[in-house]
């Protein structure tokens, strides 16, 4: 099963597909890249601090309980330098867990990562390192669009 949902950018799906990162960084441009409270301490050890983030529309966080996103720049990631992240080792969660989200209910991928292989299919357990924030609001939001 794979159906596209177009305005998370991500195919809900009943497997975990299998991954082999190209190393486009496709996933840090273009990209709403939301931070809970573990990211902004982490993003606190790089220096940077707040001139790296942003508050999230309301839009964004009605969608993804996140108070604060990444700020994109020209549309690319302000961490980003050379097609790399400047801080690799304290990237955010969203970044760590790219291409996919493992809910509680529901299993996405990433539908913009060429990454992806869906003729490969890995283990769910694989996956599972998700920060909680985003889980629980995604399977709120995945949850009334089936009732509709
Ligand atoms: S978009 Fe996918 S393939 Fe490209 S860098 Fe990100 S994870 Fe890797
Ligand atoms: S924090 Fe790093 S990994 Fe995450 S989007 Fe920005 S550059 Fe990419």
């Amino acid at each position: 099963m794979r159906e596209l949902i177009p305005e998370l950018e991500m195919e809900l799906t009943d497997a975990i597909p299998g991954f082999s990162c190209r190393k486009c960084a496709r996933c840090c441009t273009h990209k709403l890249v939301t931070l809970y409270d573990g990211d902004l301490e982490r993003l606190e050890q790089t220096g940077e601090g707040k001139r790296v983030y942003e508050k999230t529309t309301t839009q964004e966080r009605t969608l993804t309980g996140a108070e604060y996103k990444m700020i994109m720049e020209n549309g690319r990631c302000v961490l980003l330098k050379g097609g790399l992240c400047r801080h690799y080792d304290l990237r955010p969660d969203t970044c760590r867990r790219h291409p996919f989200l493992e809910t509680e209910r529901h299993i996405l991928v990433a539908s913009t990562c060429p990454g992806v292989i869906w003729e490969e299919v890995g283990k769910i357990s694989d996956y599972k390192r998700l920060s909680k924030g985003i889980s629980e609001k995604i399977d709120a939001y995945l949850d009334s669009r089936e009732q509709v």
